[in-house]
């Protein structure tokens, strides 16, 4: 009963996402043709890996965050949450949480899930969770590759977010044909996404993220996945509640997958703007505007220079002494600069 209640509070707190994607596979050179190709999903596996700033998954650099942060009592605080234990286990003669994460979680997805945990606040564990598998290596490598691919600073307004490879071998009833999905307290990852080629099990974990941080409960106020001014960029129609009428044209949408609600627009604008960003522009300069100040605080992914600068958004803030800025736009801002500010002067 108490699952039926859960699965119940999901089913009205869920956003489905991504289907299955069918047959994504296709040559380099096919894909070259395809460039401007419109199709069910925001990005293919050939957008992916000519996408600029990438910074892959590297389990040597991984460790060298770990081991610098060792010492930081934030460490104890992941293992807690972790394992739900004050304590390392008796039997591993462990001296530190590194060593204890290893004997609970295994030599390679131990750290991989304590780095989630502790730098991106993301909570993959199964000890924690009674709707979790642990995650394998594989799926470890794109969950990081796809927090990899958003801004740093964004996962800092996360507390402990539950990011988990839902129960290998079941189905969450209320969305069977669905990947993953993201709720505003879980984000759940499924067999679906689990069959899927590496590179879009990482586009599916950037499309759910951007729905984690594009929900109400992210920013001061309200979400920026549905606002007025989001809605009336595509010319979206409401019928009634949350439901809006499908737009004849696909003209100012990124795939077909966008076309089904604002949410899903939102979060395929994302995954576009991050992989596909000449596609999205050429799509709606509009949109593209409008993720690239509210999500990504000004940082473009156009070419392969400034990959570190600041973003826009965040130095105009830093400025900002007035209202030359719509409230909205500076409330944002404001946001964007206190978690960036707290990103780079974290273990300080
Ligand atoms: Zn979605």
């Amino acid at each position: 009963m108490k699952l039926l209640i859960i699965f119940f509070a999901f089913f009205l707190l869920a956003i489905p996402c991504l289907n299955d994607f069918k047959n994504k596979s296709r040559s380099i050179a096919q894909a070259d043709e395809d460039q401007n190709e419109f199709s069910d999903s925001a990005a293919d596996v050939h957008h992916v890996m000519t996408a600029k700033c990438l910074d892959p998954f590297n389990y040597d650099e991984i460790l060298e965050y770990l081991n610098s942060v060792q010492h930081h009592p934030s460490m104890k605080q992941s293992y807690q949450q972790l394992t739900d234990q004050d304590n390392f286990p008796a039997d591993s003669q462990c001296n530190d949480v590194l060593c204890a994460i290893k004997h609970i979680f295994g030599e390679e997805e131990g750290p991989m899930m304590l780095y989630l945990h502790h730098r991106f606040n993301l909570n993959t564990s199964h000890l924690v969770s009674h709707i979790a598998s642990k995650p394998n290596v594989d799926e470890l490598t794109q969950f990081i590759n796809g927090v990899h691919d958003l801004p740093p600073h964004l996962f800092l307004a996360f507390r402990n977010q539950t990011f988990i490879r839902f129960k290998r071998g079941y189905i969450n009833t209320n969305f069977p044909t669905q990947a993953a999905t993201a709720h505003f307290d879980s984000v759940e990852f499924y067999d679906r996404w689990a069959r899927q080629h590496p590179v879009f099990k990482r586009i599916t974990v950037v499309h759910e993220l951007a729905h984690i941080i594009g929900m109400a409960r992210y920013w001061p106020g309200s979400g920026i996945d549905n606002t007025t001014e989001w809605v009336e960029l595509s010319d979206w129609q409401r019928v009634e509640g949350n439901t809006w009428k499908r737009p004849e044209s696909n003209q100012l949408f990124v795939s077909n997958y966008a076309m089904i609600r604002p949410e899903e627009d939102f979060a395929e604008s994302v995954v576009a703007y991050r992989y596909r960003p000449h596609f999205f522009k050429s799509r709606s300069i509009q949109k593209y505007n409008y993720i690239k100040n509210y999500f990504f605080a000004g940082k473009e992914y156009l070419d392969h220079h400034n990959c570190d600068a600041t973003p826009s958004l965040i130095e105009l803030a830093e400025d900002l002494d007035n209202d030359q800025l719509d409230p909205r736009l500076f409330n944002i801002a404001d946001k964007h600069l206190i978690l960036y500010q707290q990103y780079h002067s974290r273990f300080e």
